[in-house]
């Protein structure tokens, strides 16, 4: 009977919602189109629809429904027969990310996305646009959508697999920011581990800031969703598994990124409950997650960095932060010339001081671009990267990286906050994977190491903003 306080509120939302600007376009229920984002030597960037199929009741916003944040490489619009805006998001995409590998050059590849809104009430054309070297949004597909279409699917969500648990009740789902928590990898003996993990997890991101200060503006569910046998599938170590959601590590050949390509499964299953956000649990004692803007995040749950994997993780789902941090392996080309100001929120190439995104936030009588211990930093960094690196190749217990871990974390903890400006907000070089041209906000943050600093201030902000556009309830 756990089931019944989440349906009840859904009824309670679609009862006493008073007529709106809402109303007037959409229905209740979200809408989902799949299509495969294909790429490739030869094929260049194609978009072919998959399928358009409801998706759940609509759990975002009725009223933040134009999304003013500018985030993200792709954004998609819905528009009605006069043209005018009824919906967008910003959103990040595993493709968009594949397209900066080496295997991009050499080997066509296919993956299914998904573009979730309210069920428009008539005729709508869907965009998808992807943002360019000047970081101007460029139309790169169009899709006309008739919801009374025949091949438009219409038949409610029913065949569930998983049992969803309610964490976190904060209130109505559409005046909520509702985050899924679900399992991935766990059998059906081990759902008392998947809760006990989910709740440590789900307070290690509630005990920072802004999310500390917003928990009210939460709603939590967790999936229960048995997996064959125990753990994930991970290619580098020769462990293979084939489990509901397909989740797997070493994507694009990254010793940690894990993420799953299985989008289709994904989708069906996490429309058990109303979400907006998913961030799936991977019983694993092996350090890696993963995490892309709009789509979903990983964590492993049982190596000893696990609350930071996730809630790093879910900065980037949730937030779009990028990584500050340069000195680690990634699979993306770097070291591009003449790089453009980045659209994260944490990120700048600091062309004119003056114009800094944070610059209301810079701590005063802080220089800018602001000296730290780079060069001593880079050379301890170098060193634990190297030992990192002959870890994973001799496959080594876990325990071995979780001491190195702790020893880097120890040394760069203290080495950071005790520089001249430690604790101000100014602008770093050496972030988003490169040591220079590029600059993040404050010496530490979690998305620069895994030190126990939290967000730092400009982080926090981008943080608060995405909570607003998800908690804004409709003018009565
Ligand atoms: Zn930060």
């Amino acid at each position: 009977m756990r089931f019944l306080p989440v349906l009840l509120l859904w009824l309670a939302v679609t009862v006493g919602q008073p007529a709106s600007s809402f109303n007037r376009s959409f229905g209740s229920d979200t809408m989902r189109v799949d299509y495969f984002h294909t790429g490739g030597p030869k094929a260049g960037e194609t978009f072919a629809l998959d399928q358009v199929v409801i998706d759940g009741p609509w759990a975002g916003s009725r009223a933040a429904l134009v999304d003013d944040t500018n985030l993200g490489p792709y954004m998609f619009e819905v528009r009605d027969k006069t043209a005018a805006l009824l919906y967008s998001r910003g959103f990040g995409s595993i493709y968009g990310e594949w397209e900066t590998t080496a295997e991009s050059k050499t080997l066509h590849r296919t993956f299914h996305e998904s573009l979730r809104f309210p069920w428009p009430r008539d005729a709508v054309t869907v965009t998808v646009h992807k943002r360019q070297a000047d970081n101007r949004f460029q139309r790169v597909w169009s899709l006309d959508v008739d919801p009374a279409s025949r091949f438009v699917n219409r038949a409610p969500v029913t065949a569930h697999h998983g049992r969803v648990v309610p964490i976190l009740e904060s209130g109505p789902a559409t005046e909520k920011v509702d985050l899924l928590v679900i399992s991935e990898g766990y059998t059906a003996v081990e759902m008392t581990k998947f809760q006990a993990d989910a709740k440590r997890l789900l307070e290690a991101l509630f005990a920072e800031e802004p999310f500390r200060s917003r928990r009210g503006d939460f709603n939590v569910r967790a999936l229960e969703l048995p997996s064959g046998a125990s753990g994930v599938n991970r290619p580098n170590a020769g462990v293979f598994r084939r489990t509901p959601l397909g989740v797997q590590y070493n994507i694009f050949d990254s010793e940690r990124y894990m993420l799953t390509l299985d989008n289709r499964a994904l989708r069906d299953a996490a429309s058990a409950a109303p979400y907006e956000f998913i961030e799936i649990l991977a019983n694993e004692r092996t350090y890696g997650g993963g995490g892309v803007f709009n789509d979903h995040a990983t964590a492993s749950v049982d190596s000893a960095f696990s609350e930071y994997v996730f809630v790093h993780e879910f900065g980037h789902h949730f937030a779009a932060l990028g990584d500050e941090y340069y000195t680690s392996d990634v699979a993306y080309a770097t070291g591009v010339k003449d790089r453009p100001e980045p659209w994260e929120p944490n990120l700048t190439a600091l062309e004119d001081p003056a114009t800094l995104k944070w610059r209301d936030l810079v701590t005063p009588g802080t220089p800018l671009p602001t000296p730290w211990d780079k060069d001593a930093f880079e050379q301890h960094s170098a060193a634990i990267q190297a030992r990192r690196r002959e870890i994973r190749k001799r496959n080594a217990p876990e325990e071995a990286m979780d001491a190195l871990f702790a020893e880097q974390q120890n040394f760069e903890e203290k080495f950071l906050a005790a520089m001249k400006y430690g604790q101000a907000v100014g602008a770093f070089e050496g972030a988003g994977y490169e040591a220079k041209g590029l600059y993040r906000p404050q010496a530490d943050c979690i998305m620069f190491t895994r030190d126990s600093v939290g967000f730092c201030q400009v982080c926090r902000r981008a943080i608060a903003r995405i909570i607003d556009l998800y908690s804004r309830a409709p003018r009565r």
